[in-house]
């Protein structure tokens, strides 16, 4: 599979699901289930990743586990959060299938059923998934949730082009910016560098370079949120705040994360399987019952 998607989708960056590298529970104690599991998840840089693993394979490494640890290291680059800090997961790291489409599917299938029962479900299972999707695009489209930080002209902003949920996850990072500071700033000629840190921990320092000319990339941030996740990190937050500017930048506003990230698509839907007769077609349930 690894190789297909190397041949295939020369462009994708491919992550392996966590859900699955979870295996890991087979081969190794649970004392040292948390150790590993902070270098599949936490995202540092790739030399800190190494010197973390020597320490991990020295302490726990056995007989039993050393072929196992030393294929993981193989391909580290595909699971462990510090190689994969740059790629658009959009916060996802499994197929996600368990949680979503895959249990809605599961949850009332049984042996006994006939394709015509399974096809229904099929159907029944994305309508109830398209209902769900359409009410949220009316609430977000239709209501602004409230400000309730001090930085209200940002937060406005945020809430008249983010979708509800996108929103919250921004208004969250406003409560943060009072733990937030400046350490230091770079003024240039075309780019302002803010150095920025938190207040009672100066180890990690994150550059914000602001462009007030340049409407392509205004703003960005070595924390790189904005190019895993796709929303303005808090510390871009706290730089427009400091530079007294009211609207977030449209670099920091992906269509896919707006209140229009639906545009284009009908907001009904005109037809079901059960709709197809017609145009010289048989229905689905017709072709179904004829297998
Ligand atoms: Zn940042």
């Amino acid at each position: 599979m690894i190789r297909a998607i190397r041949l295939v989708l020369v462009d994708v960056l491919h992550r392996l699901c966590s859900w699955h590298v979870k295996n890991m529970h087979k081969h190794l104690n649970y004392k040292s289930l948390n150790e590993f599991r902070a270098l599949l998840y936490y995202s540092t840089s790739p030399a800190n990743f190494e010197a973390r693993w020597h320490a991990f394979v020295r302490k726990w490494k056995t007989d039993k586990t050393e072929e196992w640890l030393s294929r993981m290291y193989r391909k580290r680059s595909l699971w462990a959060a510090s190689y994969l800090s740059d790629g658009f997961f959009l916060g996802m790291r499994s197929n996600q299938r368990s949680e979503s489409l895959n249990s809605c599917l599961h949850l009332h299938l049984d042996g006994g059923m006939t394709i015509v029962d399974l096809v229904v479900h099929y159907e029944n299972c994305i309508v109830r998934l398209r209902e769900n999707e359409a009410h949220d695009h009316c609430v977000s489209n239709q209501s602004l949730p409230p400000s309730v930080t001090e930085y209200k002209d940002i937060e406005k902003h945020a809430a008249q082009v983010f979708t509800h949920s996108n929103f919250y996850i921004l208004q969250q990072d406003l409560k943060k910016k009072g733990e937030l500071e400046i350490f230091e700033t770079l003024v240039g000629v075309d780019c302002h560098t803010f150095i920025m840190t938190w207040r009672n921990n100066r180890k990690f320092q994150f550059s914000v370079n602001y462009r007030a000319e340049n409407s392509v990339n205004t703003i960005d941030c070595s924390c790189g949120r904005m190019l895993r996740k796709g929303l303005p990190c808090k510390h871009i937050l706290y730089v427009l705040f400091h530079l007294k500017i009211s609207k977030i930048p449209k670099c920091c506003i992906l269509k896919r994360m707006s209140k229009v990230a639906r545009g284009g698509l009908p907001a009904q839907r005109k037809s079901d399987i059960f709709g197809w007769v017609g145009q010289g077609q048989s229905s689905v349930l017709a072709i179904v019952n004829s297998v």
